[in-house]
């Protein structure tokens, strides 16, 4: 084998690394439970249309960034690159139309391909809820309180902004949209060739071009909220009066859009500036044309997901990793009875760490370098006595503790 580098964008995750990993999803399960979301796995790869028909034909992801193949039968899959779609092919094809509402949580990795950077990878990570068959704003308030309180528990809160605006319903849109087309028409020669492209098929699409002509532009564009009609304000309204009676902070921002046709109402993004250009950490809104798009029930949708490595660049300190005992045999004679003893203590509940081989010293190094807490030391007399030199790793204090009473005293 000539190449063995992992696959450009892909990450090999051990020691601190997957700590923060597993530290952003035990809390996210842990907190999504007490909110009611029990987990969901969906399969790694879809039949590709799963993802055309949901996410559209002129997003980034289905232009450019899905991992798309032929099986050998012939089939057109595609590695997931995100976890919406698959949860609502699940809710169609598993009939669970008159089970709802339904609360969902998702760990899962997703695949894209596009630029690795900081924060970017082709195979990433995201934890993710929806919720399904809600039409009421509580339910929007709910996702977005339980976002933040996950964030709160995982101590980087107070990095992030939560950013909320309104796409209103369908008659809004149409209403939103007229106008857009009509003021960005009016500057056609300004605009940059693909967003002149995109103005009749996706003009939404257009307000978060990264293109600085178009920003400027966009920048006087008309603005979405004052095209909401009574319903959308209402909505919009309820949202915002239950973040504020929970607690959640948040800033309205007009220029936050998602471009298909099946989002409506609540769109939000919760943003740091603490990971330079890959700023946005969890991002969500309210769905509810999407299962329907699919052939699906008229059931309403409202969820998040959050990328797991940029949250887990955020925290301070890795979880440290459990301290073990260290049963430490002096010599290659008291070897069995330190297996033993492991053994036993394991079957108690310690963690143990056995070193396998070399002098004293070599061992002792090794339980330092697994930071172990304590550490039993077997020697000959001992072993005969049957007793064991337990030695407290952080104050260096050491006594001899019979056999029985090992347990018990590291317990203590
Ligand atoms: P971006 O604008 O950064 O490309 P996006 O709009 O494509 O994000 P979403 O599809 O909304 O992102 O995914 C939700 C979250 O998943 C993002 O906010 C981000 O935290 C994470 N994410 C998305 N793409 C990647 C990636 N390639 N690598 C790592 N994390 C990612
Ligand atoms: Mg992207």
């Amino acid at each position: 084998m000539s190449n063995l580098q992992p696959v450009r964008g892909t990450h090999d995750l051990m020691f601190d690394d997957i700590r923060r990993h597993r530290l952003v999803e035990d809390t996210a399960f842990a907190i999504a439970g007490r909110y009611g979301y029990g987990e969901i796995a969906t399969p790694v790869f879809e039949a590709t249309e799963v993802f055309t028909r949901t996410l559209g034909d002129t997003t980034d992801i289905v232009t450019k960034e899905m991992y798309t193949f032929e099986t050998k039968g012939g089939e057109r899959i595609t590695l997931r690159p995100e976890g919406t779609a698959g949860v609502a092919r699940a809710f169609i094809s598993e009939g669970l139309a008159q089970q709802v509402p339904l609360k969902f949580f998702y760990r899962e990795a997703m695949f894209r391909y596009e630029r690795p950077q900081k924060g970017r990878q082709r195979q990433f990570h995201q934890i993710g809820v929806e919720l399904i068959g809600v039409p009421g704003p509580q339910a929007d308030v709910e996702v977005i309180a339980l976002g933040h309180h996950i964030l709160t528990a995982l101590g980087v809160a107070g990095n992030i902004k939560v950013e909320l605006n309104s796409l209103g319903d369908g008659e809004s849109r149409a209403a939103y949209r007229d106008a857009l087309i009509g003021f960005l028409g009016s500057h056609l020669q300004t605009l940059s060739p693909e967003s002149r492209d995109r103005l009749e098929r996706n003009p939404l699409r257009i307000l978060d071009s990264k293109d600085p002509a178009d920003r400027a532009l966009v920048a006087n564009a008309p603005r979405y909220t004052d095209y909401l009609n009574t319903a959308s304000r209402d909505f919009f309204q309820a949202v915002q009066e239950g973040l504020t009676r929970l607690g959640v902070p948040f800033v309205i921002n007009p220029g936050l859009v998602r471009g298909l046709d099946y989002y409506s109402h609540t769109a939000f993004e919760f943003t740091t500036d603490a990971l330079g250009a890959q700023g946005t950490v969890l991002a969500g809104g309210r769905y509810d044309g999407l299962i329907p798009s699919m052939g699906g029930p008229a059931a309403p949708g409202v969820g998040w997901a959050a990328g797991v490595e940029r949250l887990a660049m955020l925290i301070p300190e890795p979880p440290p990793a459990v301290r073990p005992v260290a049963v430490i045999p002096v010599g290659d004679a008291e070897a069995p009875v330190a297996e033993k003893l492991a053994h036993d203590l394991r079957k108690q509940g310690f963690a143990v760490d056995l070193g396998y081989s070399g002098n004293m010293g070599k061992r002792l190094k090794r339980a330092d370098k697994v930071k172990a807490r304590a550490a039993v030391i077997l020697g000959a007399d001992e072993v005969r006595d049957g007793v064991a030199t337990l030695r407290d790793l952080d104050s260096g204090e050491q006594r001899k503790v019979p056999f029985a009473e090992i347990a018990p005293a590291l317990k203590s």
